[in-house]
């Protein structure tokens, strides 16, 4: 059959057409354990009831008005993402847009430009957002850049000393997603931090992957005794509706005055619902400790496989990379599971990347344990 759609994504040959929970189903019938949530989006598992409900009452009363009028649902969202760390918010519809908000509030509240990230980091692939990810790979082709973007090398103590007094923020991921579920070093974390008071320097929180209890606090920068100046969030916020946010400390404010920025769709009525229910949802529930306690179980369950095809495995809360050897390629692996029923992700450094539902249950786990154990064992 004929595409017309661009071939820009490499698709597996088919189509999830209906999910509850952590279960989808192909147009065939059959069903997979989904271990990715969408890429850590449907973090309530799909079709959330919660959701649904807030969803289809929105949907009764209006979907879409721009930003020229008041918006109660944005004000009680935003109280709700920004009251504990005293953050303001400004809403977008996915992960790049809010990190260019971020970079855009920056270099305007600084009046400066050069903004530090790390190598292996990704922000999204909008200009700013691209420009900002340290992998060569997602930029290749694109050039010229934005400038002004400067890598230096995660966990890395020595590149500290390029953060200066020229430097409006540093940006990066507390768990680097898509380089492979790399985790930050809590003690540069906090000496980056230092270093970013001193010289004034902004510090810009990647929250798209690591956010709305994905590692087991509602932002994983609580983890690291961090007090980021912004932060930024997509993925999980509305639990499938696409949406994003940019959250920044309220001294900033005046660098984000009425037409400094926006967009058409941000904060839109639906998706907004949509925030509210899931941000209630960990308002009537233990599920930062249940993540906890059922990301150890994973992590535990996991190191007991004993594979040659096993380089490392690491993560937080439900967020797990699973390291394999060079000689056994990820995609294959991935096209092995997905024939026995499950779903899940590639990241860099050939890592196997498992992003489950938060509200995975026990036994799910166990299913897709076992049937992990099953793959990564098997000689062909
Ligand atoms: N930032 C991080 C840490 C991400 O993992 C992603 C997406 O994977 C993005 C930004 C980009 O988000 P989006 O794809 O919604 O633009």
């Amino acid at each position: 059959m004929t595409s017309y759609l661009f071939n820009n994504y490499q698709r597996k040959p088919f189509e999830l057409v209906s999910g509850k929970g952590v279960w989808v189903k192909d147009e065939q019938g059959k069903s997979y354990l989904d271990l990715t949530s969408g890429i850590g989006v449907t973090n309530l598992g799909h079709c959330q009831t919660d959701c649904e409900s807030a969803l289809l009452e929105q949907s009764h009363k209006i979907w879409h008005m721009p930003n020229l009028y008041n918006s109660q649902i944005q004000e009680i969202v935003a109280q709700k993402l920004g009251e504990k760390h005293h953050f303001l918010s400004y809403f977008c519809n996915s992960g790049a847009e809010a990190n260019e908000a971020a970079i855009k509030l920056a270099r305007k509240a600084s009046g400066k430009s050069k903004i530090i990230t790390c190598l292996e980091s990704f922000h999204g692939r909008t200009y700013g957002a691209m420009s900002a990810t340290g992998q060569k790979v997602i930029q290749t082709g694109f050039s010229p850049l934005v400038p002004d973007f400067q890598n230096i090398g995660f966990n890395n103590w020595q590149d500290l000393e390029q953060i200066d007094q020229s430097t409006a923020a540093v940006m990066l991921e507390v768990i680097q997603g898509e380089g492979g579920v790399i985790l930050a070093d809590k003690k540069w974390l906090q000496q980056l931090q230092k270093i970013c008071w001193q010289k004034k320097v902004l510090l810009i929180i990647d929250e798209v992957q690591t956010g709305i209890g994905r590692t087991g606090t509602f932002y994983a920068f609580e983890q690291y005794d961090l007090d980021p100046d912004i932060i930024t969030l997509a993925k999980g916020l509305a639990n499938g509706i696409p949406v994003g946010a940019m959250l920044g400390k309220k001294k900033l404010a005046a660098a984000f005055g009425p037409g400094s920025h926006g967009t058409t769709f941000g904060g839109n009525k639906l998706a907004l619902a949509s925030a509210n229910a899931v941000l209630d949802y960990f308002q009537e529930n233990e599920l930062l400790k249940e993540v906890q306690a059922k990301g150890a179980y994973l992590l535990q369950q996991l190191k007991k496989i004993s594979s040659s095809k096993i380089q490392d495995i690491r993560g937080k809360g439900l967020m797990v990379g699973i390291e394999l050897t060079f000689d056994q390629p990820v995609e294959k692996i991935l096209t092995d599971l997905a024939e026995v029923g499950v779903l899940a992700l590639y990241a860099g450094h050939n890592t196997l990347r498992l992003l489950p539902a938060l509200t995975i249950t026990k036994k799910e786990l166990d299913f897709g344990i076992e049937k992990i154990t099953q793959i990564l064992t098997q000689e062909y």
